[in-house]
């Protein structure tokens, strides 16, 4: 990405911050940076923060970056500086984490391992407060694995995610199954399998289904005083569970198209910065949005999850062409077995309630 696109973009969401547009009561914004590899561009990343900074505004700014600790060495006293929350990919041990390769093909643990180390030597209280980890699951690890390394060597709890199976190439799908690996059998295959999903908490599947599972249908959740106040039952709900575009964030790729989230994919782009400005059609993005929406309100309307549903509509196979079948869909029946499987887990796991309400709800 060029720098003046960079601009183009802070300075187009400058004036919206100045405007009565905008009604975030916390005036803090947070400013990630994704690959590839952000490290790679980092002339970029620090002429972004320095213009940020400069940006005449009374609004907090934090800077966070996913990275695969390649390059830490170089550049870990400037991140140390600007306080940059760091979430570095690393998927357990040396043979947990083979499939993160060199240029040569040899595997970078040793690498990306000695430079996390290194970190956190030099920089310990800034190690414990801004850095965190995620790490891929796949044939070579195991949840257990993973977490317990992690947690042994830097005493840190890895998030723990599933291969992303969207836009996978037809001939490269053998292949992927192969190496997919689902978390709860994972995690299930643990001999200590009980003391470790008290261990993992959110990051236990059935523990975070749960948790979503309270937040919808326990009617004990609010969001904040004004849904107290409200009649649940005669709010109209908008289908799927799909956030609102810019309702949270906005993601620009590095070839300048806008979306509403870096986890869709770019044929859903909504609007682009080039050179000369933003492009952003605010009607269009509606009316788009609407038509998917639209799309599925039948389903929606018959749906036993409607009124907890998350579903996010641009995971919804072949959602751009005619009749797109949501996969996520529950009938009564299905509903019932969903409702089943999180209060079975609660029903073994009883202290969860406490522990959810009190340390996520509440938090
Ligand atoms: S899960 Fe149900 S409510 Fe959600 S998008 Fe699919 S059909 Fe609609």
């Amino acid at each position: 990405m060029k720098f003046v696109q960079v601009k183009k973009t802070l300075d187009y969401l400058a004036d919206i911050w100045r405007s009565n547009n905008t009604d975030s009561a916390k005036q803090k914004t947070h400013i990630s940076f994704y690959g590839g590899e952000p490290l790679m561009n980092m002339k970029l990343i620090k002429q972004t923060i320095k213009y940020v900074e400069q940006i005449d505004i009374s609004r907090e700014f934090r800077f966070s970056m996913t990275t695969n600790a390649m390059l830490l060495d170089k550049f870990m006293e400037y991140l140390v500086t600007k306080e940059v929350d760091l979430l570095i990919s690393l998927d357990g041990d040396e043979r947990g984490h083979s499939y993160r390769v060199k240029k040569d093909g040899a595997n970078s643990f040793n690498h990306v391992f000695t430079n996390i180390k290194l970190l956190r030597s030099k920089y310990p209280d800034y190690f414990s407060k801004h850095v965190s980890f995620n790490s891929v699951l796949h044939n070579r690890n195991s949840v257990e694995g993973t977490y317990k390394f992690i947690e042994h060597e830097f005493d840190k709890q890895t998030t723990i995610s599933e291969l992303n199976n969207s836009g996978i190439r037809p001939e490269k799908i053998n292949e992927f199954n192969m190496t997919y690996q689902n978390a709860t059998d994972s995690i299930m295959s643990s001999e200590n399998y009980k003391q470790l999903s008290k261990e993992l908490f959110l990051t236990e599947p059935n523990t975070s289904d749960l948790l979503n599972y309270l937040h919808k249908y326990s009617g004990n959740v609010f969001k904040n005083y004004n849904s107290l106040l409200i009649n649940k039952t005669v709010v109209e709900t908008i289908p799927t569970g799909t956030c609102v575009p810019f309702w949270k964030k906005m993601f620009v790729t590095v070839t300048g198209k806008i979306l509403q989230c870096e986890r869709i994919n770019h044929e859903f782009a909504l609007g682009s910065v080039t050179e000369i400005g933003v492009d952003l059609n605010s009607d269009k993005i509606a009316s788009d949005f609407n038509g998917y929406l639209d799309k599925l309100q039948q389903q929606c309307d018959k749906c036993h999850r409607n009124n907890g549903c998350m579903q996010c509509l641009f995971y919804i196979d072949n959602i751009s062409g005619d009749n797109p079948k949501c996969q996520g869909f529950m009938n009564e029946e299905k509903f019932k077995q969903y409702s089943s499987h999180c209060l079975n887990h609660l029903k073994n796991n009883p202290k969860l309630y406490k522990q959810l309400m009190e340390e996520v709800v509440m938090n």
